[in-house]
């Protein structure tokens, strides 16, 4: 699924592309047609993100929520626009570019005070200037969950999926089961600038980065990570292979359906 950073990328390009001017939306699918039909030729005001989501503004009170959920994409290329094919549920068009929405889990058309009501449910966004980190450390801090259950958890901290969760706790060197009460604050108080750093760098290259030069096995002349997600990581998706700071085999195991890795050494149950 595609982290914040992945979403945020997306509003800028769709800022960048197609804002301040009119655009062609449609739903070659057609499940999206009547609300496509509106917004025609409409002026796209605005596009910013919130953690996974993605807001397409046009005019003072009409807002495109898109969700990718697992599957979905929102892929952009030049113009001319091949003829839609398979499932495509909006297709945006600009004055020299075009984007294809396919496989959201939401695509839908609602009031600026929907969207309103919406972000208040999420949890601040380390990637949007607004994000206030002590409204996370409040729910962190009172929570018997673990921590690997907290950071997923899109009402606490919003944006952060799988491989930001493992590369953050390997970093502070934190046991992925460690209660939220116990956490110390000092720790908090240096991971979230931390969090905020490796998102933002996220946006600006458009893959996950963990790594500090001096664990880099590039360095050591090992080759480098080769993965669909691109970056180098400390333990996501390396089970069995030796972490790059200690050499302890990176372990995995299943936490609420999704996969967790860690290293039992760098991050011991304390
Ligand atoms: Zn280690």
């Amino acid at each position: 699924m595609p982290e914040g950073h992945t979403l945020h990328r997306l509003a800028r390009l769709h800022r960048r592309l197609f804002a301040r001017r009119p655009v062609s939306v449609s739903s070659p699918q057609g499940r999206f047609a009547g609300s496509a039909a509106l917004l025609d030729g409409q002026v796209l005001t605005g596009a910013e993100a919130h953690g996974k989501h993605l807001f397409h503004r046009y005019g003072r009170d009409r807002v495109v929520h898109v969700h990718l959920g697992l599957y979905g994409t929102f892929a952009d290329n030049a113009l001319p626009a091949p003829e839609p094919v398979g499932q495509l549920r909006m297709r945006l068009v600009g004055e020299t570019h075009f984007a294809d929405l396919r496989g959201p889990t939401a695509c839908e058309l609602i009031t600026s005070a929907e969207a309103r009501a919406l972000r208040a449910r999420l949890g601040p966004d380390p990637l949007r200037r607004d994000a206030d980190p002590d409204r996370v450390w409040e729910r962190i801090s009172r929570s018997r969950s673990p921590l690997a259950t907290l950071l997923m958890d899109q009402t606490v901290v919003s944006g952060v999926g799988n491989v930001y969760r493992a590369e953050l706790l390997f970093r502070h060197g934190l046991d992925p089961q460690l209660p939220g009460r116990a956490l110390d604050r000092a720790t908090w108080d240096e991971m979230w600038p931390d969090l905020v750093a490796l998102m933002r760098d996220g946006v600006r290259v458009g893959r996950i980065d963990t790594v500090a030069p001096e664990h880099d096995p590039r360095r050591r002349g090992e080759p480098g990570r080769k993965d669909r997600h691109g970056g180098e990581v400390y333990v996501y998706r390396r089970a069995g292979l030796p972490c790059l700071v200690c050499g302890s085999e990176v372990r995995t195991a299943a936490h609420a359906a999704r996969n967790l890795f860690w290293c039992p050494t760098c991050q011991p149950d304390r």
